[in-house]
């Protein structure tokens, strides 16, 4: 069995002291550990990406950007392998995988057009002889940590903008599937960035606080769920550190009477089940407006029975299995219980067998289910479609904005008006008309409401350039000495 090293400083280290076990879940074998860094290991590449920050902030825009467009390439010509690397570890089926890495290359695409992005803004003559202009400065070392479901476009959602940005980075990917940042980091190397510029330490919470408490790190970008992003916010915060902590979601796709129906039912199975369920932007609540519930339901529920679930190395695959044996069983929990609840189990994906020891399971769907219920107020994070039935377009938006997470939500609707309205009413980071999973692409940011994000910036493009950096605002007179005098009045412009 291979053990997963960190990165640091251009190679591959271990102290190993601890390790964790990483399995390939359509099989359950446990192919590989991965070390857990002591808090020594992780101190190591912060002092690694500490030297490293002069040097690239000092590093030329156009030789920065040079290494993204070679990024980009390398990206293109290895997606094969790297996807393969996802699916052996997470489990999502090989065409999902290589999705993940197309909309991660976007954000590459983003960062290199860094010398357009790192742009300042000059005044001139604000006053008579006087001028001003402002600059973006890197902020230093960032501290980037990344969930599981997404172990490539995460870390380059965190790594690209801020590397563009001129700082250095201690990247803690998931220790579940971790492979592919170190991977990631190796191609880094081999696009040209310097070494020190990103580190790759895996491990647990030792890491993460290693991270949080070093008075080193500046900057912290946190991907996960809800109750550590609150508490990676107020540990990081707390110590005067920039940070931007996104959390869980329970994404609502609200369905209206006028949708047409079949398009509305093939977006629901799409979103729902893609990937197990296991994205933050699933679709986990669909919302059946007036009369449209019993046939909505009809005809999602004809969809699941040719769903073809399997190990996601095969091409017949659309959905692979979940992440751990214990997330299977947590998921399937919620299934179990739904109809103690009072909600109506239309399809119990825990009664399908699987054959073999890989984390499986099938596809479910609640009906009648209510706030109040576990399976509607947990974020399930598995192929479990609960619908709610309300009765009109204000019940919809009142259940929508009355749920904790904001991350994503979806109309369905032919009506214009209804959409635009929408629009404006709903209370959520990031909104779909007629498309069920509303990820921004790189030239915008992406970002929740409520509780899927705590902090003050979005993720990726434009915001990630405003979090990355520190502006700095520069007055400027060359003045003629002649005109040289003593005036202990507050500077006006008047
Ligand atoms: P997680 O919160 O368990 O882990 C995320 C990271 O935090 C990992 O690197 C993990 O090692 C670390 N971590 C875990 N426990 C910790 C602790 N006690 N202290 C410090 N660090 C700790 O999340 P996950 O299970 O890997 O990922 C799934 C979750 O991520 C879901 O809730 C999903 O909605 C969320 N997610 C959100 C977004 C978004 O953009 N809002 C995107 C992807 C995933």
């Amino acid at each position: 069995m291979s053990l997963i090293r960190h990165f640091v400083d251009g190679d591959e280290t271990a102290d190993a002291e601890r390790t964790g076990p990483v399995f390939n879940p359509a099989t359950g074998e446990r192919q590989h550990e991965v070390a857990f860094a002591s808090t020594a290991e992780v101190e190591r590449a912060i002092a690694a990406a500490k030297a490293a920050l002069p040097g690239w902030r000092a590093t030329g825009l156009v030789k920065r950007a040079d290494v993204f467009f070679r990024l980009r390439q390398l990206l293109v010509e290895r997606q094969g392998e790297l996807a393969a690397i996802v699916t052996s570890e997470h489990g999502k089926v090989l065409s999902d995988a290589a999705g993940e890495i197309s909309r991660g290359i976007e954000n590459v695409e983003f960062a290199a057009g860094l010398v357009h992005l790192l742009k300042g803004e000059h005044s001139e003559q604000v006053a008579r002889g006087v001028d001003v202009h402002s600059t973006k400065q890197p902020v230093g070392v960032v501290g980037a940590i990344t969930p599981f479901n997404f172990p490539v476009m995460v870390p380059l959602w965190m790594v690209a903008s801020a590397i563009a940005c001129g700082n250095t980075v201690v990247l803690k990917p998931s220790e579940k599937d971790p492979s592919a940042s170190v991977f990631l980091a190796r191609l880094f190397q081999e696009a040209g960035l310097p070494d020190g510029v990103l580190n790759v330490v895996h491990g647990d919470k030792v890491a993460v606080d290693a991270i949080l408490d070093s008075p080193d790190v500046r900057a912290v970008s946190f991907v996960g769920s809800t109750p550590i992003a609150r508490s990676i916010y107020e540990r990081a915060s707390q110590q005067g550190k920039r940070v931007q902590a996104l959390g869980g979601a329970k994404n609502h796709m609200v369905v209206m009477p006028d949708a047409d129906l079949e398009g509305a039912a093939d977006a629901a199975i799409s979103a729902a089940y893609g990937s197990a369920g296991e994205r933050c932007m699933a679709v986990s609540v669909l919302v059946a407006v007036g009369d449209v519930a019993d046939d909505l339901v009809a005809a999602v529920r004809s969809r699941m029975d040719a769903l073809v679930i399997g190990d996601g190395t095969d091409a017949a695959s659309e959905m692979g299995p979940l992440i751990t044996r214990e997330h299977r069983d947590k998921v399937a929990s919620y299934v179990t219980g739904a109809a103690a609840e009072g909600a109506t189990v239309v399809v119990d994906g825990t009664a399908k067998v699987f054959d073999g020891d890989g984390f499986f399971v099938g596809v479910s769907l609640l009906d009648h289910v209510e706030p109040g219920m576990r399976a509607y107020d947990d974020e399930i994070f598995g192929p479990v479609l609960s619908v709610v039935r309300v009765e009109n377009y204000d019940e919809a938006i009142a259940l929508v904005n009355g749920n904790a997470f904001g991350n994503g939500v979806a109309i369905f609707t032919r009506d214009g008006g209804a959409a635009r309205q929408f629009e404006i009413d709903v209370e959520v980071g990031m909104v779909g008309v007629n498309v069920p999973i509303p990820v921004p692409i790189g030239a915008y940011s992406f970002g929740g409401w409520k509780n899927s994000l705590f902090g003050d910036s979005h993720i990726y493009g434009p915001e990630s350039v405003h979090f990355y950096t520190r502006s700095k605002v520069v007055t400027t007179r060359w003045p003629d000495p002649n005109e040289s005098q003593i005036s202990l009045g507050f500077p006006s412009n008047h």
